[in-house]
């Protein structure tokens, strides 16, 4: 059937269109009317992501039957074909010196004909560490404290005590999280401890593969041997049968003794695609939310990043009150700090010249914005439009048609929808269960009024600045 989902795509989009995007695509497996599909790189995922996604639905749908959702992913190159390892990364090691190595590796093989992942599942399927990502470049400061605390207990404890289980880990984009999840499997590795590290793409995909291949019991089993779950960017987890098999592995290492370590980039009572008793089982172990970075700690960050190209580039050299100057303004996080440190590194290639204050300023001009705008709660929304137009919070909420509660009920539906990342369905649940369709007509309704009535353009956009402050 994807053979006709292919035909399909050529034929709509051209032999051009088709062969650059499509050709690589293949489907993982269709479970619960969703199909996953996996492509071979990120950069691939993120166009067909940003420009087919729809394409990729009709056409499935078509062919596939109800299809309610399409998901990318990444397949993990064969480490058998793979090109040669680059220097910074480590594989996975497949299984350390304590397990039995010949036997164990042989348990889910299928004869001649198994991909990777048949062959071994966990460690096929599992993330690939970055070296670079460890506890020795890691740099504490108070926002961070608790949670490298926590981290390196964890990493340190003998297999079979869990220190904290499970730990939950939270922060915005680039504030470290990632950082600490490899640097403790690398850490409990090194140990000797069985561990399997998956980013959600990747738990995801291993799953499909499974099921698809009918390993599906062997690769839970293989799970439960381990001594230590990673589990990175929990909030794209997707699908319902997956988050089921990802809430029954988390429910079973746990009871087993197993410890568990998980990221994600919100509360895990917010996250609101996982299923209620996943959330609560995440946050009922140590939750540790990484705040953001100081001004300290961000000198210290760039300057450990600057240090490690000048080993590289022997002729690269950044002042101290470059760094500085830097660190001050890059206020974001530490991706934008990466990112910061690499211009500095173009700029005095290209140029041959020593950075100075100047040509700083401008390689990194368009990194220094201010932080993320504060993410605003549809709560939040709708008590503060109640308390502007004189009703109750539950008014908002409830069946009543009156004007005086509709035209409230619309704007703060319109305000979730603008100052949110929840979808349509998600903020119909969140306002008394009405449909998507009752919100969308909301939406439109507002979009449409404040383009004709400035006096309620102005009140709209006060509002907003209100919930963003
Ligand atoms: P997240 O996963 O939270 O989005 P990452 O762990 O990917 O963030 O961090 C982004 C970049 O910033 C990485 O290069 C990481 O090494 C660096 N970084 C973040 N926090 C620290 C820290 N405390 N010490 C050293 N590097 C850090
Ligand atoms: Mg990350």
């Amino acid at each position: 059937a994807w053979d006709r989902v292919r035909r399909r795509l050529r034929a709509e989009l051209g032999e051009d269109v088709f062969s650059s995007w499509f050709a690589r695509v293949e489907i993982g497996g269709l479970v619960d009317s969703v199909a996953y599909l996996t492509v071979p790189t990120r950069f691939l995922k993120s166009w067909l992501e940003a420009h087919y996604a729809e394409r990729l639905q009709v056409n499935c749908e078509a062919e596939l039957g109800a299809v309610n959702g399409v998901i990318l992913s990444v397949r993990q190159v064969s480490r058998d074909n793979a090109p040669a390892p680059v220097r910074e990364t480590v594989a996975a090691r497949p299984r350390s010196a304590v397990a039995a190595p010949a036997a164990a590796s042989a348990e889910v093989r299928h004869g001649e004909t198994a991909t990777p992942c048949e062959r071994d599942i966990v460690d096929a399927c599992g993330t690939v560490l970055d070296r670079r990502l460890t506890f020795e470049n890691f740099i504490v400061g108070k926002s961070n404290q608790l949670a490298f605390a926590a981290a390196e207990r964890i990493a340190a404890a003998p297999a079979g005590s869990t220190p904290y289980n499970p730990l939950y880990l939270h922060a915005g984009v680039g504030l470290g999280k990632t950082h600490l999840l490899q640097a403790i499997a690398q850490e409990a590795r090194r140990q000797g401890k069985r561990v399997a590290y998956f980013t959600a793409d990747r738990f995801m995909y291993g799953f499909v593969a499974a099921l698809k291949s009918q390993t599906a019991l062997a690769f839970k089993e293989k799970l439960r041997g381990i001594d230590l779950l990673v589990v990175d960017d929990v909030q794209f987890i997707q699908g319902k049968s997956i988050q089921q098999e990802f809430g029954h592995t988390i429910n079973a290492l746990i009871d087993a003794g197993k410890q568990i370590v998980v990221a994600g980039d919100r509360l895990a009572n917010d996250l609101e695609a996982l299923d209620e008793r996943i959330r609560s089982r995440l946050g009922g172990g140590l939750v540790v939310e990484v705040g953001d970075l100081d001004e300290t700690l961000r000198g210290k960050i760039l300057g450990g990043r600057l240090a490690a190209l000048h080993a590289a580039h022997p002729n690269f050299h950044v002042n101290p009150d470059v760094v500085a100057y830097v660190a001050c303004v890059v206020a974001t996080n530490g991706r934008d700090l990466d990112g910061a440190a690499n211009r500095l590194l173009a700029h005095a290639t290209l140029s041959g010249q020593a950075v100075t204050l100047e040509t700083a300023e401008a390689a990194i001009r368009d990194l220094v914005r201010t932080r993320e705008p504060r993410r605003v709660k549809i709560e939040d929304i709708q008590k503060l439009v109640a308390t502007r137009y004189n009703v109750s919070r539950a008014d908002i909420l409830s069946e009543r048609r009156t004007a005086a509660v509709v035209k409230p009920r619309q704007i703060a539906m319109y305000l979730s929808k603008a100052l949110t990342p929840r979808s349509l369905p998600e903020i119909g649940r969140r306002f008394g269960g009405r449909d998507h369709t009752t919100v969308l007509h909301a939406v439109r309704k507002i979009e449409k009024a404040i383009t004709e009535d400035r006096m309620l353009h102005d009140e709209v956009d006060l509002l907003k600045r209100m919930l963003q402050e």
